[in-house]
């Protein structure tokens, strides 16, 4: 089955169900100052479930074009995490519960008419006390209870965090699908949200129970997509894999899952397709906030091009290629192919410059290095590289290593920290680029992880 038909299909089988099909919200969101980038389908409900404004409609689905700069370090890492991706949903206002929610999604799921998928390789998660799902699972669907695990609060209520402590908002306990394919590891497909209470505040007492009861379901397009093809890995599917190749042709190898230029190219496939539908929506690279996330995402995609030896901008050649395999539900990417090859050319050549100048630097301490009979790079070096030239600590250690020379890691994280305690964004923006903003938020002041819509903040990352 097509990535496209499943879209399609998924979208028919909720229309069914008397939901109203509507269009995905934008990338960047005009109105919502709490996120960077909208992360789920849900985002642009927000209103319909706390009860503001006037309900047109009490059932909707989606199919939502979503962006998790939390998920930044996973690509090319996992088999099945992208930065931009596809997020099916369906949606209740007050309107349909649990019920109706759990059997729809297993019915779309099973049913031959729909997925036809085997209900045996199929597993769910449920929230610790939520017994009333786990029935439903166990005495309406028939799920065998090995096929059943009950999860805290860190897996199963919804956004991540926990019932007393997480990002203000709606949320509620969640019950997630697994799909176990043949031969390989389980991964999670859906989630299907039991959206009860606005969360507020610290804890005890900051659940308040929502006007209604709602339901908020993501699917991931790219995960059931490859589950429908066959794949292990999402780079696989038939929107994703044109891309993997494309990008070994320019650069001159042949994509391969488990090579070494497998990661890279998943890596360049992922950022670049990120990139085009954000700079489509005129959200360009660029010093803050989601501009900023834009350019660390280019500047990634363009180390892994240049680490395989690849000297000129490349990235922008993608681009048609994304538009084509998008062709079908995003048909507008075809009008503005040249203005975002464009964008993406300009902030490539002027990392070129940068990683040109650094290389200049690198190459005098590698020899110093060496002059001095060491046979490591010191980490005081490399952070002055990566703070003050804009080169990459990727890079040094790569280069380096291709030089027989080491560097001082323990060192360097060291003067990172330090860095990070003197200045607050400059910091935060050095380790977004090397491990993700997960990471990042964790450790800059003692912030603890309150679940992505709080990396997403835009509060948090000022
Ligand atoms: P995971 O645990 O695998 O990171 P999640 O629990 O963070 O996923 P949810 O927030 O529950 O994901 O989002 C709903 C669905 O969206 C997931 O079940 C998955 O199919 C899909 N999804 C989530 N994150 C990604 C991603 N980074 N890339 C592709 N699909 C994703
Ligand atoms: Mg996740
Ligand atoms: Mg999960
Ligand atoms: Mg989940």
């Amino acid at each position: 089955m097509k990535t496209d038909e499943l879209r399609e299909k998924y979208l028919d089988f909720f229309v069914g169900k008397g939901c109203l099909r509507r269009p995905s919200d934008v990338l960047v969101p005009k109105d919502d100052p709490t996120v960077l980038f909208t992360p789920a389908g849900m985002n642009q409900f927000k209103n319909q479930f706390l009860g503001i404004g006037p309900l047109d409609f009490t059932k909707a689905t989606t199919c939502q074009k979503c962006l998790r700069t939390g998920d930044i370090s996973n690509v090319g890492v996992t088999s099945y995490h992208h930065t931009f991706f596809e997020m099916l949903g369906n949606f209740s206002f007050g309107d349909y519960f649990k019920r109706e929610a759990i059997h729809w999604a297993w019915e779309f799921l099973t049913d031959k008419k729909w997925l036809g998928l085997e209900p045996s390789r199929l597993t769910v998660t449920a929230y610790l006390d939520d017994d009333e799902a786990v029935g439903i699972w166990q005495n309406e669907i028939g799920l065998d209870s090995k096929q059943i695990t009950r999860e805290d609060e860190y897996e199963n209520f919804w956004p991540a965090g926990s019932p007393t402590n997480g990002p203000d908002g709606v949320c509620g306990p969640c019950s997630e699908i697994y799909y176990t394919p043949p031969s390989g590891k389980k991964v999670e497909i859906w989630n299907l949200v039991f959206t009860q209470f606005n969360r507020v505040g610290d804890p005890p007492n900051n659940l308040r129970p929502l006007p209604k009861k709602n339901i908020d379901t993501g699917m991931g397009l790219e995960r059931t997509a490859a589950v429908m093809q066959g794949f292990e890995s999402n780079y696989e599917i038939d929107i994703l894999r044109p891309l993997c190749d494309r990008g070994g042709e320019i650069l001159g190898v042949k994509y391969d899952f488990a090579s070494p230029v497998g990661r890279p190219l998943r890596r360049i496939a992922d950022h670049v397709r990120a990139c085009t539908f954000a700079i489509h929506e005129g959200c360009v690279p660029g010093p803050e906030k989601e501009n900023y996330i834009i350019r660390l995402l280019l500047r990634r995609a363009s180390m892994e091009g240049f680490l395989l030896g690849k000297r000129e901008p490349f990235l922008s050649q993608l681009v048609p290629m994304i538009a084509e395999v998008m062709r079908k539900p995003y048909p507008e990417l075809h009008q503005t192919i040249e203005a975002v090859s464009h964008v993406i050319e300009s902030e490539e050549k002027q990392f070129l410059g940068v990683v040109e100048r650094g290389l200049t630097k690198f190459r005098k301490l590698v020899d110093q290095a060496r002059s001095a009979n060491r046979t490591s790079l010191s980490g005081d070096e490399a952070f002055d590289l990566h703070q003050t030239d804009g080169f990459l600590i990727e890079l040094t250690e790569t280069l380096a290593a291709q030089e027989g020379v080491s560097v001082d890691m323990a060192r360097f994280k060291e003067c990172r920290e330090e860095a990070k305690k003197a200045s607050g964004r400059g910091a935060f923006a050095d380790s977004v680029m090397s491990e993700g903003p997960i990471d990042a938020l964790k450790k800059s002041g003692g912030t603890e992880f309150l679940g992505y819509e709080a990396i997403e903040s835009k509060a948090t990352i000022r």
